[in-house]
């Protein structure tokens, strides 16, 4: 089967889902255009910011004159802590129940105009011990069975304030995603008595076509299965099931590829690059140190240029997902992006 020519479609062995590849849309040469939109002169401080050191927030709380990374709990949280226990189940068809949780931001810096990307590998080093630590505390509390660390990064995803940010919600059931992730990863390990994603980096690192740059602990690769035109995937090379579980060089290792892969997607269409990426890590659950092995999604919107994005919309609201450009052709234009 030729899959750089012929429409197929491709399984997400982690979801069991399928995407529609169309191969074929492609066939003409490159075509994006490179714009080099209005550098945006962010300061290195604004005072209208509500997460920069010193400011007031909406809610009348004054951020401390913070030097290194600065976690609070969200003043708009979608989940709350003592929420009261409640279920209601009409003929299995009006099913809701009560969910309890909290959600925390975390300022990677004080500087205002900094990203992953502009930030020196020693700079990203504590944010990794914040996730990793945040994940720990928030993973022990009562009433609680799954962190979630994520960042929302451009106006394009919704984010509302360019200083380097992320939210970590954390609940007391799984989320979708998590939940199709812990089924399939349950059923291959019964399948095959091993672990889907150790497996699945084997192949890879094997076939050496997705892999768009690794180091000793991480490989940063754009998955078989992509659905977004630039989607990656960044894993762990060693089993471990969280952040808090990786040595001190491996958390050195995850900095540095971090770094690398922010320049990299901010250089592919020279604009600071969009996305909402977010870690995959065990729950509270039994076992689940076993199951779940450490990665982190990356779901750019961008298609072509730096205003040409992808929509998720008719077919693929209604049929399933579809992109054109192949997941082996993403990771050679992300490989081939010289970096600035
Ligand atoms: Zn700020
Ligand atoms: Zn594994
Ligand atoms: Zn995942």
């Amino acid at each position: 089967m030729d899959l750089q020519e012929q429409p197929h479609r491709r399984y997400n062995p982690l979801t069991g889902e399928w995407v529609l590849v169309s191969p074929h849309r492609t066939q003409r040469p490159w075509q994006g255009r490179v714009e080099n939109p209005a550098a945006q002169d962010e300061p290195a401080y604004d005072p209208a910011c509500y997460l920069c050191p010193g400011n007031i927030r909406a809610n009348g709380h004054r951020n401390p004159d913070y030097t290194a990374q600065f976690v609070f709990d969200n003043d708009f949280p979608a989940l709350l802590p003592d929420a009261s226990a409640g279920r209601m189940n009409e003929e299995e068809l009006l099913v809701a129940e009560s969910e309890r949780g909290l959600c925390r931001v975390v300022c990677f810096c004080p500087q205002h105009n900094l990203t992953l990307a502009k930030m020196s590998v020693d700079e990203i080093r504590p944010v990794v011990d914040t996730w990793a630590d945040q994940f720990q505390i928030l993973l022990s509390l009562p009433n609680i069975s799954h962190v979630q660390i994520f960042e929302n990064r451009g106006a394009e995803m919704g984010a509302s304030n360019p200083h380097p940010h992320c939210q970590i919600w954390a609940n007391q059931t799984l989320p979708n995603e998590p939940a199709k992730e812990r089924q399939s990863l349950g059923e291959y390990a019964l399948a095959h008595d091993s672990c889907l994603l150790c497996d699945y980096l084997a192949l890879e690192q094997k076939h050496a076509q997705r892999i768009v740059c690794e180091n000793d602990s991480f490989v940063h690769l754009v998955p078989f299965w992509a659905v977004w035109p630039f989607e990656t995937l960044l894993v762990s090379k060693r089993h471990v099931s969280g952040l808090d579980d990786l040595s001190e060089r491996e958390r050195n290792d995850l900095a540095a590829i971090l770094k690398h892969l922010s320049r990299r997607y901010d250089d592919l269409f020279s604009v600071p690059f969009p996305y909402s990426m977010g870690f995959h890590q065990r729950t509270s659950e039994d076992g689940s140190r076993d199951l779940f092995h450490l990665h982190a999604h990356y779901y750019p919107p961008l298609l072509r240029s730096a205003t040409v994005r992808k929509f998720l919309v008719g077919y693929e609201l209604l049929g399933m997902p579809q992109r054109d450009i192949t997941a082996e052709a993403a990771a050679q234009r992300l490989r081939d992006t010289p970096l600035a």
